[in-house]
């Protein structure tokens, strides 16, 4: 990038495709392109079963009881959407919906939307100064009339991995619906969304080595049952009449129209690769990364980071602020070196302006980064201010503002 070795470390945005996965697109379009659970020849049949083995492989990842509990939508956003749609039939003003401060826009807006269109109210559990959830004050936030407890099982800005489990067992004690926002723990660490007890688990592909364009939803069997479809259409029905319908069986039922058949195919091979990789071994190559640039990082005073410090459990993230130089101004310096990091809210405004921050840059690591990838970041971080300082004063500064 830019002249230099590509030093990605974006990761937590969207990692890159190992071939095992990429190659399922020509092999499905070059071999056996067509649509799935319609025509009685050869080529559907065949793009059905490897559309439906990839549901049985990602709830084999997930610990999930076979592909009736395993729905593909498009990411994490459309899987929570789906739920929360579908549970809105239960909600109204006397209902409280318990979300975090840490939380993505995908997961805030989306039920401060709910909220409004049910009259229910959005309660949520505080960030505290070391960027993990105030579990203390949690036990007084979710009452009774908690009807939904949705929190990310790791934040995608401060790292922390939350206690899902424990708060799982705090909604269902309430009788709420525990919906975990996974789409940072499961490309990350192993999950059992058995063992977490998660009533709904929302998750991406693209952020797992999968392609884009396909994510999914777990649901207990049960649950997915009971709730309401969010599309209608082909594919996701039994029998029809001009004035009714019934629905398909379940993961189909949420899957309306022609899915995205490659792309879930792609999937499938997508965690298989981690699968064989070990997922504890990703966790733990992540995590020496991270510990890595924390210890660097905590060095040096001119640098802030956000979220547990070192020898914290957290994932292999790391937001932080170089002083004087704004996310955007380090994120371009880097780029300048080939070097791909994020910088800005990162979908959490509410969790910035906690943090009373307006930004910050994000390094964000998966399997195939290494330490040399940190020390070209740190190299850029340490030059950073006498760079920017230097670029303000160049001619290449002043024609870009003439
Ligand atoms: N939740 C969290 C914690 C995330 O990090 C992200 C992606 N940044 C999302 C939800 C949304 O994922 P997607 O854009 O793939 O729907």
């Amino acid at each position: 990038m830019n002249g230099h070795p590509l030093t990605y470390l974006d990761n937590a945005a969207t990692t890159h495709t190992p071939r095992q996965v990429y190659e399922v697109f020509e092999e499905f379009y070059a071999g056996y392109n067509a649509n799935v659970h319609r025509g009685i020849h050869e080529l559907s049949h065949e793009a059905s079963l490897a559309y439906e083995r990839a549901h049985d492989r990602v709830a084999d990842f997930l610990g999930a009881d076979g592909r009736e509990e395993v729905v593909f939508t498009k990411n994490t956003t459309e899987s929570i959407n789906l739920v929360a749609y579908g549970l809105s039939r239960h909600l109204d003003e006397d209902d409280e919906i318990v979300a975090t401060e840490m939380d993505h826009h995908a997961s805030l807006v989306t039920w401060q939307q709910i909220a409004k269109r049910t009259g229910a109210t959005v309660r949520h559990i505080p960030v505290t100064t070391d960027g993990h959830l105030d579990m203390e004050v949690t036990s007084d936030i979710v009452t009774d009339d908690t009807a939904v407890l949705c929190a990310p099982h790791v934040s995608n800005v401060l790292g922390s991995v939350n206690p899902v489990a424990d708060l799982a067992a705090l909604a269902h004690d309430h009788d709420a619906y525990a919906i975990v926002d996974g789409a940072q723990s499961a490309p990350t660490r192993p999950v059992d969304v058995e063992a977490i007890d998660a009533d709904f688990f929302a998750f991406s592909g693209h952020k797992l080595a999968g392609p884009t364009g396909i994510g999914g939803l777990y649901g207990k069997r049960e649950l997915l049952e009971d709730l309401d479809p969010f599309l209608f259409g082909g594919e996701m029905i039994r029998n029809v009449t001009l004035t009714d319908s019934t629905w398909n069986g379940l993961p189909w039922k949420f899957e309306a129209g022609t899915p995205p058949i490659a792309e879930g195919i792609a999937l499938g091979a997508a965690v298989d690769y981690l699968a064989e990789l070990g997922m504890d071994v990703v966790r733990d190559h992540e995590n020496d990364l991270a510990q890595y640039l924390l210890r660097e990082l905590a060095d040096r005073e001119f640098v802030r980071a956000y979220g547990p410090g070192v020898g914290e459990e957290r994932t292999g993230l790391v937001s932080f602020n170089v002083e004087g130089v704004h996310g955007h101004d380090l994120s371009s310096l880097l780029n300048d070196r080939g070097i791909a990091i994020r910088a800005g809210d990162h979908c959490t405004q509410p969790l910035h302006d906690r943090l009373d921050i307006p930004g910050s840059a994000r390094a964000s690591f998966y399997v195939y980064n290494t330490r040399a990838d940190v020390d070209r970041l740190l190299e850029v971080v340490d030059s950073a201010r006498d760079d920017l300082d230097a670029y303000l004063a160049s001619d290449r500064y002043h024609d870009s503002i003439s």
